[in-house]
């Protein structure tokens, strides 16, 4: 946690403490509700642009033949993302939050209450396009995975350490562009790991369909 000088940052850590605290009793109440109907929820993060859409895309593909998916998608404005979504053949629910850059509990609960969730078995929620802040605001998912791409540069993880600790799966997409931006894909999986040594990483391209199946095989493993 950030330290501020004089006083003050006494009274903003406690603070902050308080709102986490607020936000992990009412994840957990979310956990409880899926729970209740035997359904898994994923909350899927990463900045803009880094292929959160395609990963879920590609996901679905690989899963919807053996579960009953629903998708959640967050974003600040636009329905583009629910439209390539219901492409595949899932309900998708969209949540446009103006200018609020992450989801919270509350507001994934507002949708808990929308979907059936006696005929669920899956639900996929696309976080707001920000590496930073949805880490903070747990959702009661039962995995959290972050997805950056190698167009985010070589220092991401090392530039993120606090985002990266929370994080036990990453993906790292548009691995077929590593070349093209002078990306080493293998260091930047030792500096995920660097700092979260027991992070599952998985290499993947949207693109060209790579590695998707060995990540949606671990999503769901042991949940
Ligand atoms: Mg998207
Ligand atoms: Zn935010």
């Amino acid at each position: 946690m950030r330290k501020f000088p004089g006083n003050n940052g006494v009274d903003k850590i406690k603070i902050e403490k308080d709102l986490l605290l607020d936000q992990q009793m009412l994840a957990a109440e979310n956990r409880r509700i899926l729970d209740r109907f035997n359904v898994k929820m994923i909350d899927i993060m990463g900045s803009v642009g880094t292929g959160k859409t395609s990963l879920i895309q590609q996901v679905v593909k690989q899963l919807k033949s053996n579960y009953r998916i629903v998708v959640i998608n967050g974003d600040l404005d636009t329905t583009i993302d629910q439209e390539r979504i219901g492409s595949c053949g899932v309900d998708a629910y969209q949540i446009n939050t103006g200018k609020e850059c992450h989801l919270d509990a509350v507001t994934v609960r507002g949708m808990l209450k929308q979907i059936n969730l006696e005929q669920t078995d899956l639900i996929l929620v696309e976080n707001v396009g920000n590496l930073i802040c949805p880490v903070d605001f747990p959702l009661g998912a039962h995995r959290r995975l972050m997805v950056i791409s190698v167009t985010e540069g070589p220092y991401v993880a090392r530039k993120h350490p606090a985002v990266f600790m929370e994080m036990e799966y990453v993906a790292i997409n548009k691995t077929d562009l590593a070349a093209v931006m002078n990306v080493d894909v293998g260091e930047l999986i030792r500096d995920i790991k660097g700092i979260r040594v027991n992070a599952r990483v998985y290499p993947i391209s949207c693109r060209q369909q790579g590695g998707l199946g060995d990540l949606a095989t671990a999503l769901l493993e042991d949940i």
